[in-house]
């Protein structure tokens, strides 16, 4: 559940787009996933990075349709088309199959938002090895609010004397040291 204060940053964001220094493009990908395995969302949904809610990926529902925000730590010409192509089916995957209450909790992630996941995202493994690999130190799954959390550390893995980040050794050895259950089902 979102506070007020971060309904409030994510609006802000929304309306204060930033630039995108990736690859490829973001909205064309959102589109071309959308008419292959959403043609029923039929509301605009938009596309936004942020630094908002500490979070690796979000939908936020409103009036006009819904907004897909995804972490600044992803908005890098590094990052492949394979994670991109996994976060936005797993929050366009939120438009189509609604959270519901498990053993007396409401989970955003039931079983069948995994399997059909699974089914539309092939990318799914590429995508996390990549995730564990380059990003997995500054993760925090936290599975009972279903999020993974990006830690402020983030900052130093695209730091601008590094534009390559961490170098890889090191990152292995940062995410091995901290010794955390893989997130893949940590939801996002
Ligand atoms: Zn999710």
């Amino acid at each position: 559940m979102l506070s007020l204060r971060e309904l409030r940053q994510l609006e802000k964001a929304r309306r204060e787009p930033v630039l995108h220094f990736t690859a490829l493009s973001i909205p064309d990908m959102l589109d071309t996933i959308r008419q292959s395995f959403f043609a029923e969302v039929r509301v605009p949904v938009g596309f936004c990075f942020t630094t908002c809610r500490y979070s690796l990926g979000y939908l936020l529902r409103n009036e006009e349709g819904a907004s897909i925000f995804l972490h600044q730590i992803l908005n890098r010409p590094q990052t492949p088309r394979e994670v991109f192509g996994l976060a936005l089916k797993h929050e366009l995957l939120h438009m189509h199959i609604p959270p519901r209450v498990i053993s007396g909790s409401q989970r955003q992630h039931p079983p069948e938002f995994w399997d059909e996941e699974k089914k539309i995202a092939p990318e799914r493994d590429a995508a996390w090895k990549w995730i564990w690999e380059n990003l997995w130190f500054c993760l925090q799954p936290r599975p009972k609010a279903e999020r993974i959390e990006v830690l402020p550390q983030w900052k130093n893995v695209w730091s601008p004397e590094r534009p390559q980040g961490l170098a890889l050794d090191d990152r292995q050895k940062i995410a091995r040291k901290r010794e955390c259950p893989r997130p893949e089902y940590a939801g996002w």
